[in-house]
C-alpha cells in the first residue's frame, strides 16, 4: 500500500493561524507551479499507487481543468486504477465550489471539506471568509456532482467559542450526514499573527481544561452518532476511513510532491523545502529538490512506528510489531508501558496495546514517550 501525497500552496488569502506552506494566490505563480509539479512528477520514481491526496494550501482555487490534468498525469505515472481514492481538500466558500462535476469526471471520488466551524464569529475570529451557510450549499452542489464519499474538517480551541458554540458547530456538521470528520484543536503556530494574539491576550483562547472538554464533547456527540474514532483526530463512518491516513498510521511507504511535502520511502523520511522558489527552480531546471532526509532505524523507527499506531483506535498489535519489526514490543517498552497503564492512560495486553479514553486526551505525551525507548 503506497499512497501519493501533493501540496497546493495557493490560497484565496493567508489565514492568522496557519502554519502551512502557503502563499495567496497569484495565477502567474500557481502556473509557474503547477509546471514545476508536473516536472516533479515525471522525473518521480514509478510505482502502483492505491491512494492519491491532494491538499494544501487551497486546491480548489486551481480551476478544475488545472486539476483534471495533474490527476490524470498522476495517474498515469502511479498506476492508479479506478478503485484509487482520491481525495481533494476543498474551501467551502461558493465562489471556489463552482466545478465539482469536473473533478468527479476527473476521477476525485472524496472531497474533504475544511468548514472549521459554522459560527460566523468564529470563522471571522480565524481570518476564514467563508460563513456556515455556504458550507450547506457547497455540500449540496457535491452531493448533486455525484460524490458519495464527503469529509468535514471542525476545530476546537478557537477564540470566543463555547461547548454550546460547539455543539452546534457538531450539530450543523451530523445535517450535512458526512461519512468522515476530522476535528483538530487549534494548535499556536510560532510565528504567526495568533501566536502575537495569543502572547497579547491569553485568554482570550480556551485553555487546556476547556480544550478537553471540547473534545470530549466531540468524542460523545460523534459516537452517538455511529462514528468510529479510528485515530484520534478522525471519526467515520463504517467502511470510510481515510485510506490514505490509514497508510500513514500504518508507517507505510508514502511519496509527497510539492513545495514543503514529506515522503517515507525504503525507511527514509524526506522533506522538501519550504521555499517556493528554490523548489519551483529545481524541479523545472531538473534538479534534485533540497530539503532534508533521514534514514530511520533501529530504536528510531520503532519509536515511529509505535507512536503512529497509538494514535489509532487498533493501537499496536503485538504479533505484527514482533513480524514487521523483530522485536518484543511488550518487553522493548516495559517501563514505559508500566508507567503508562498505571497512569490510566493505555490499556495493555498480551495481543494489544492502545489508548484509553483518558489516554485520548493527552495522545501526544504518550505517543512521545515511545519516540525514545526507555
Ligand atoms: S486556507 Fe488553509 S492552508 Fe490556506 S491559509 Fe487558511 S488554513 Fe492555511
Amino acid at each position: 500500500m503506497a499512497g501519493v501525497y501533493v501540496h497546493l500552496p495557493f490560497c484565496p488569502y493567508v489565514c492568522p493561524y496557519c502554519d502551512f506552506a502557503k502563499w495567496p494566490h497569484r495565477r502567474s505563480a500557481a502556473l509557474r507551479y503547477l509546471s514545476a509539479l508536473e516536472a516533479e512528477i515525471a522525473a518521480a520514481p514509478a510505482f502502483a499507487a492505491k491512494t492519491l491526496f491532494l491538499g494544501g494550501g487551497t486546491p480548489n482555487v486551481y480551476p478544475a481543468a488545472d486539476i483534471a490534468r495533474l490527476v490524470a498525469r498522476l495517474r498515469t505515472r502511479f498506476s492508479l486504477g479506478s478503485a484509487a481514492e482520491v481525495t481533494i481538500e476543498l474551501n467551502p466558500d461558493l465562489s471556489l465550489c463552482e466545478e465539482f462535476a469536473a473533478y468527479v469526471e476527473a476521477g476525485i471520488n472524496r472531497f474533504s471539506f475544511g468548514v472549521q466551524s459554522f459560527v460566523d464569529a468564529e470563522l471571522a475570529a480565524l481570518g476564514r471568509q467563508h460563513r456556515g451557510g455556504e458550507v450547506v450549499a457547497a455540500v449540496d452542489r457535491a452531493r448533486i456532482a455525484g460524490v458519495s464519499n464527503l469529509s468535514v474538517d471542525l476545530m476546537f480551541g478557537i477564540p470566543g467559542q463555547t461547548v454550546d458554540s460547539w455543539k452546534g458547530s457538531l450539530a450543523a456538521a451530523l445535517e450535512l450526514e458526512p461519512h468522515h470528520v476530522s476535528t483538530y484543536g487549534l494548535t499556536i503556530e510560532a510565528g504567526t499573527p495568533f501566536s502575537v494574539w495569543h502572547a497579547r491576550e491569553p485568554a482570550a483562547f480556551p485553555d487546556a481544561d476547556r480544550e478537553a472538554e471540547l473534545f470530549s464533547v466531540a468524542i460523545d456527540r460523534l459516537e452517538a452518532a455511529g462514528f468510529e474514532h479510528y485515530e484520534i483526530s478522525n471519526f467515520a463512518r463504517p467502511g470510510f476511513r481515510s485510506h490514505h491516513n490509514a497508510n500513514y498510521w500504518a508507517n507505510g511507504p508514502y511519496l509527497g510532491l510539492g513545495v514543503g511535502a514529506a515522503s517515507y520511502l525504503d525507511g527514509t523520511r524526506s522533506v522538501h523545502t519550504r521555499a517556493i522558489d528554490a523548489y519551483c527552480d529545481a524541479a523545472l531546471g531538473g534538479s534534485p529538490i533540497p530539503g532534508t532526509s533521514e534514514h530511520l532505524e533501529g530504536a528510531a523507527r520503532i519509536g515511529e512506528a509505535a507512536m503512529l499506531a497509538l494514535r489509532t483506535s487498533q493501537g499496536v498489535d503485538v504479533a505484527s510489531f514482533a513480524e514487521r519489526y523483530g522485536i518484543d514490543f511488550l518487553r522493548f517498552y516495559e517501563p514505559v508501558l508500566a508507567e503508562m497503564s498505571a497512569a490510566g492512560v493505555l490499556e495493555v495486553n498480551p495481543a494489544v496495546v492502545r489508548l484509553t479514553r483518558r489516554g485520548r486526551f493527552v495522545a501526544n505525551d504518550v505517543c512521545a514517550a515511545f519516540i525514545a525507548p526507555a
